[in-house]
């Protein structure tokens, strides 16, 4: 019994008892059964209510009938507002039908005073009841609070397929009125659109991967471009008293996968933000720590953290917030491990927080030739078979390739290709949406490859999705093309493709 008791830490027990001396027995039993605890004694309403309030006992052990006050009276009160303290009648007298009643009302137990054998294993066992419920409540708190942002996450995603469909013409449309109009004034109003619809884009995208955060491919990231793009996502949640700052030398690249990085990102400036209810300065800075690395730093001016909450910032589900979920530091430290890189924490109760992220630097590249002017027309009449199930895409790419000289024939699945291919003779080139349905890219490619089509492909993939590109036949050079569209891009990968086969 000793042993199993000591487990229970130090206990706070308070006693609901007119007599110092009964008071007096009760805690020496307990101490020699060998639970540890403090303990306070009340006995009237107004002295148990302060107590609850500034002792906060474990358990509660009650006398039944005391001068001016009863245990009733004070089980009433420990129940009052759903408090599930666990509460134990400890009577002098103590009939089977007092007993009973006093379960009934919401008792642990019931322990008679003259024969206490049973006491310290009453209290341990209602203590040690009282927490497991506390625990499964936690769990269960967790487990609906993962579900909700499960739910959460796909609605996310849904609306960002949604909205990165909707926004597409705001990208090709741009180009294309550019290109029908000397308007110097047209064009410049073409170009405020597009760049709307990119952003619109960027952020749709951001919102999407913000919800996904897998292990992800990685690529060269540049800072100042991941820089860029928090600011603008963190933009929306910066409340008026919060200035955000951003300071980054040039050239800084990395590798990694860039919206898992900027997912990080994301959680630190959110954290920092609510950190500074009061408002203060957010900034972000990127600087090359040593000739191997660079090192990201997210800080501000909030609140700070104890040294408990130090302690235990990256454990799952830890969280200080009511509606916290605890899991943003820790994917931050797992996405930055799984690039061979770090996460660091300074902070002290007052005087701001800053995380410093230590990632592997990457040599900056060769500069990159200048996106030459297209040239007014690219086409001479070749055929290029569209197939997209997006019917804004599908008559925007139409028109866009016929401004250019193509010669395009839309289709708005598989089976409407098959029956056009059937009827006329091959195109020149095939542009297919990954994203079709009746028949996938992959079986749509196979069966012309079947017709007889040995020209080039190109895929239109969505951004965050890879395409199994081993299953492509083999006859077929593919290339591949990210959504959303830009005009440029489209009609200078049409032109490669035509040009040569795909490598
Ligand atoms: P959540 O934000 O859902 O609570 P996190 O894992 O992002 O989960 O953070 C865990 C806890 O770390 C927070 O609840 C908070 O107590 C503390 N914390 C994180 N960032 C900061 C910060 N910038 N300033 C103060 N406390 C912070
Ligand atoms: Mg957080």
């Amino acid at each position: 019994m000793p042993n199993e008791a000591g487990k229970l830490g130090a206990l706070k027990i308070l006693l609901v008892e007119d007599s110092p001396e009964d008071a007096e027995l009760l805690s020496d039993q307990l101490s020699e059964a060998g639970i540890q605890a403090s303990f306070e004694r009340v006995d009237s309403e107004e002295s148990l209510r302060l107590s609850l309030d500034m002792f906060q006992p474990d358990i509660v052990l009650s006398d039944l009938s005391m001068p001016g006050f009863s245990g009733y009276q004070a089980l009433r009160v420990v129940r009052e507002g759903n408090g599930s303290t666990p509460f134990i009648f400890v009577s002098g007298t103590m009939g089977e039908e007092t007993a009973v009643k006093a379960l009934q009302d919401g008792a642990n137990d019931y322990i008679i005073k003259h024969a206490p054998t049973r006491l310290p294993s009453a209290v341990s066992r209602a203590v040690r009841e009282r927490r497991a419920e506390i625990e499964r409540q936690r769990v269960e708190n967790e487990l609906m609070r993962a579900q909700r942002l499960e739910s959460l996450a796909m609605l996310a995603a849904g609306l960002s397929h949604d909205l990165r469909n909707i926004l597409q013409p705001l990208l090709i449309v741009p180009d294309l009125l550019a290109s029908r109009s000397d308007d110097p004034q047209l064009r410049q109003l073409a170009s405020v659109v597009a760049e709307c619809g990119r952003r619109g884009h960027e952020m749709a995208e951001s919102m999407l991967s913000f919800v996904r955060g897998s292990n992800k491919p990685r690529e060269r990231v540049a800072i100042a471009h991941l820089f860029q793009a928090v600011q603008l996502l963190l933009k929306s949640s910066l409340p008026d008293g919060v200035q955000l700052r951003v300071e980054h030398a040039d050239d800084l690249f990395t590798e990694a996968n860039y919206t898992e990085l900027q997912q990080c990102l994301l959680n630190l400036g959110l954290n920092a933000i609510q950190a500074m209810p009061r408002g203060g300065v957010l900034t972000l800075s990127a600087l090359q720590q040593d000739a191997d690395n660079i090192r990201l730093s997210v800080k501000d001016t909030g609140d700070g953290m104890s040294e408990e909450t130090l302690a235990r910032l990256f454990s799952p589900f830890f969280t200080t917030k009511p509606d916290g979920t605890g899991l943003g530091l820790i994917s931050c430290k797992r996405i930055l491990e799984s690039y061979g890189g770090s996460i660091t924490v300074k902070s002290s109760p007052g005087s701001g927080t800053c995380f410093d992220m230590r990632l592997p630097i990457q040599a900056a590249a060769a500069p990159v030739a200048s996106e030459a002017e297209l040239p007014v027309a690219l086409g001479r009449g070749q055929r290029i078979l569209v197939v997209d199930g997006e019917a804004t895409r599908l008559s925007l790419l139409g028109n866009a390739l016929s401004s250019q000289g193509y010669q395009p024939w839309l289709a708005a699945d598989g089976a409407a290709v098959l029956q056009m291919v059937r009827q006329h003779e091959l195109p020149d080139l095939i542009i297919i949406d990954s994203d079709i349905i009746l028949l996938s890219a992959v079986s749509l490619l196979l069966s012309m490859q079947e017709l007889g089509y040995q020209g080039p492909a190109i895929v239109l993939e969505d951004a965050g999705e890879t395409l199994q590109r081993e299953h492509f036949p083999t006859d077929i050079p593919v290339h591949v093309l990210r959504k959303p569209l830009e005009m440029r891009g489209v009609f200078r990968a049409v032109a490669h493709a035509l040009e040569k086969p795909a490598s």
